[in-house]
């Protein structure tokens, strides 16, 4: 579903990320961690062209996202994105943030687009969140509605950008479970994230990256078990 390949990135003469090279297939769940400032968001961006990238390709669903001639508006809204601070629209309702995109981009009638918003919202726990604005919500809340929102264009894959961290340690499961869910009915999602909990629970790979670089690319149990870099063993001992 998605394959990077060697791909760097340079912000004017920093390069921030060095190769790269990884896939996450239909229905995987692959989980990135690293230290701050090793390029995780950056890498993950590349994925719907958030940030463009020099060189290297990245192919989404058959697609290449760096291609001249690429209908990225269309490729965006195929792939889920949600970050660490939401990024509802505050000055719209919850159904609104939740239809907006789906009548814009896919062109869906304004009913079609409610009835899809509010059973998503269902879903995360928030229907009676409906006519509230997203200042009115919790952390937790809002990020469960900016899930929502992702889904409610049928996205092929999810792209999570360090989801919870933004959270009040009791906030943090409630976002959580929901992605576990997700993770469970197959949705494909390549997920930012230092929550080892869920990396153990439901990846199928872990990446680990240091310095713009892809240094462990391994299945969770080679991860929790013997990674093979010492930053990596230096990582998991400070977190875990
Ligand atoms: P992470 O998500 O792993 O914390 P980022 O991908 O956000 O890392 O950033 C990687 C590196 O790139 C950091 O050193 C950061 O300071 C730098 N960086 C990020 N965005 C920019 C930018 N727009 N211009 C210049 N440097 C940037
Ligand atoms: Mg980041």
């Amino acid at each position: 579903m998605i394959e990077i390949n060697k791909v760097s990135k340079w912000y004017g003469s920093f390069k921030v990320l060095t190769d790269c090279t990884t896939s996450v297939k239909k229905g995987e769940v692959v989980v990135v961690c690293g230290p701050s400032g090793s390029g995780k968001s950056t890498l993950i961006k590349t994925v719907n062209m958030l940030e463009p990238f020099q060189e290297g390709t990245i192919m989404v669903d058959g697609i290449s996202v760096g291609a001249k001639g690429t209908d990225l508006p269309k490729l965006r809204s195929r792939v889920g994105m949600v970050f660490q601070n939401f990024e509802l629209f505050p000055h719209l309702t919850i159904t609104e943030n939740l239809t907006l995109a789906q009548i814009k981009v896919l062109g869906r009638s304004k009913e079609e687009a409610t009835v899809k918003g509010l059973g998503l919202l269902d879903r995360v726990g928030l229907k009676a969140q409906a006519a509230k604005y997203p200042g009115q919500l919790s952390g937790g809340q809002q990020q469960r509605v900016a899930i929502a929102r992702a889904l409610s264009m049928d996205p092929i894959c999810m792209l999570f950008d360090e989801p919870t961290s933004a959270l009040d340690p009791e906030m943090v499961n409630e976002v959580l479970d929901v992605m576990v869910e997700l993770a469970q009915e197959g949705m494909t999602m390549m997920c930012v994230t230092h929550e080892m909990g869920f990396a153990r629970k439901v990846a199928d790979r872990v990446i680990f990256m240091d310095q713009g670089n892809i240094v462990e690319d391994c299945t969770k149990e080679d991860f929790f078990g013997t990674p093979r870099s010492e930053r990596a063993q230096l990582f998991l001992s400070k977190i875990l």
